[in-house]
């Protein structure tokens, strides 16, 4: 019989949904994992009575794929569903957050939009589709919604997603679901509309807003758990085919032969002494810019702060000037994350609007955050608790001209039989979008190995 062992690099979440199905199917799978620990962007740190999230804090739970997954792993009974108050979200307008309309007399009443802003949204039905196959996301929106809603409504709704900015996007790449409304129906008010049957057609179900009882990392601990055979603190350095298959060499051990290997790392963990990769194609792989972001955790006692928290979160535009890209009210979003009589907010800075602010130390960046929630949220005094995470490459930028980018993972998967590049860059980079393509890839490879 042929060897049908395989390799997964890195266990992210991509990784480890891959592996969890595989090993479902009955197949030998191992993971090699550089940290101490599975899981990649996904951590959660428990300090004492606050539950911090250094990466993802929710998950959009809209694909039916996924939520079976969470239901088939257990997972399902350990999920949190957010606050009801979660669908309340604030933009910063002239200092003040202001809620999201929610409602139709919201949105005709809301300080977000002048009239004139709203009135050029009522045409948006109108607008002739763009002949550019590959638009940026800004281009998108200000031409079919207008400048305001650029400005109030996608430019921070961008950064609360990929820590960036929407010049900086491609909206095929970025937002497929948004360009799909353009493409298939000529508008996105129509499409909105039109598109809902077929949407549940597509496997969709209602929107849930989720995250688990002790945190985010209860993901990845149940999936590795399933996963078994996971070797952390293993870097792999090098990834070679010789007759009998794949080998991986980490800290002078080598191991294989594998059938397949699953390159679960991020783009710039991409060395070119990992495998042999052409010159054109590794410029190609370093092009894709993850711009730096900084988490701070901020806890303070409720009589400390005069906003009610009463949401997600809010987000800043970046005509508002203003140090930070938003903040999350971790408390009010999820129970168990502050003691009692005290708010957790979780800030983000820097992003690809402001790359400069997420290096910044932890004390100076302190003094900035302390400033702008004072003067945004009314908080008073200094914060009882306080934690940093500085993410150096925080999430990949799906630029415009991407198909290039994807091209090269097809070339360097057509010089190299048996070796996939799997992550957040291609497909989409939410929790759920990772879970899904490491649920798919694990079915393709699974049909090709029962042909050999
Ligand atoms: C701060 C932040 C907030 C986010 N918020 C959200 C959110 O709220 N909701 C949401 O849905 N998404 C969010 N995301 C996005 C999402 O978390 C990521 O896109 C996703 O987790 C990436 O998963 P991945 O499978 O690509 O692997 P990664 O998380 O990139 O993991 C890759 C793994 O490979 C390992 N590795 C690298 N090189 C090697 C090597 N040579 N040998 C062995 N192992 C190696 C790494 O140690 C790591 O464990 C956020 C991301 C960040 C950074």
């Amino acid at each position: 019989m042929k060897n049908k062992r395989i390799a997964v690099i890195g266990s992210g979440i991509t990784g480890l949904s891959f592996s969890v199905v595989l090993k479902k199917y009955g197949l030998q799978v191992e993971v090699y994992e550089k940290n101490e620990v599975s899981g990649g962007a996904l951590k959660s740190v428990q300090n004492d009575e606050w539950l911090l999230e250094y990466g993802p804090n929710t998950l959009l739970l809209k694909d039916k794929v996924v939520a079976d997954f969470l239901k088939e792993t257990g997972l399902d009974k350990e999920i949190l569903i957010a606050n009801e108050h979660s669908s309340k979200r604030y933009i910063v307008k002239n200092g003040i957050p202001e809620p999201l309309p929610a409602s139709m007399w919201n949105a005709i009443t809301t300080p977000l939009f002048s009239l004139k802003g709203k009135l050029r949204i009522l045409i948006e039905p109108f607008i002739r589709k763009s002949e550019n196959p590959d638009q940026t996301v800004a281009e998108f929106v200000e031409r079919r919604l207008g400048e305001e809603v650029l400005n109030y409504a996608i430019n921070p709704f961008v950064a609360g997603i990929f820590a960036n900015r929407p010049e900086e996007l491609s909206l095929r790449h970025a937002f497929p679901a948004m360009h799909n409304l353009e493409a298939e129906y000529g508008s996105m008010i129509w499409g909105s509309f039109a598109g809902a049957k077929k949407r549940k057609e597509q496997g969709r179900i209602p929107r849930k807003l989720i995250s688990f009882k002790n945190g985010i990392q209860k993901l990845p601990e149940t999936l590795a758990a399933l996963a078994g055979n996971i070797h952390v603190n293993h870097k792999v350095q090098k990834i070679e085919k010789r007759t009998g298959g794949w080998f991986l060499e980490s800290d002078g051990c080598e191991f294989g032969p594998f059938s397949k290997v699953i390159l679960n790392t991020p783009l710039y963990h991409i060395g070119k002494s990992l495998f042999p990769v052409s010159d054109n194609d590794y410029e190609m792989l370093q092009k894709v810019y993850y711009p730096p972001l900084s988490v701070m955790h901020l806890g303070f006692r409720k009589d400390q702060v005069e906003h009610l928290l009463d949401g997600f979160g809010f987000l800043v535009p970046e005509l508002e000037q203003r140090n930070i890209l938003g903040a999350l009210f971790s408390s009010s979003l999820f129970e168990g994350r502050a003691p009692d009589g005290h708010h957790l907010l979780t800030v983000f800075i820097g992003g690809g609007r402001q790359p400069e602010l997420a290096s910044l130390p932890t004390d100076k960046m302190l003094k900035l955050v302390l400033e702008e929630v004072e003067d945004l949220l009314g908080v008073r005094g200094e914060p009882v608790f306080m934690d940093h995470v500085y993410w150096p490459h925080a999430i990949p930028a799906y630029h415009t001209g991407y198909d290039e980018i994807l091209r090269t993972f097809k070339n360097i998967e057509a010089r190299n039989p048996g070796l996939h590049l799997a992550g957040n860059f291609r497909y989409g980079i939410s929790v759920p979008d990772c879970i899904k393509n490491g649920i798919e890839l694990a079915d393709q490879i699974t049909k090709d190995l029962s042909s050999i």
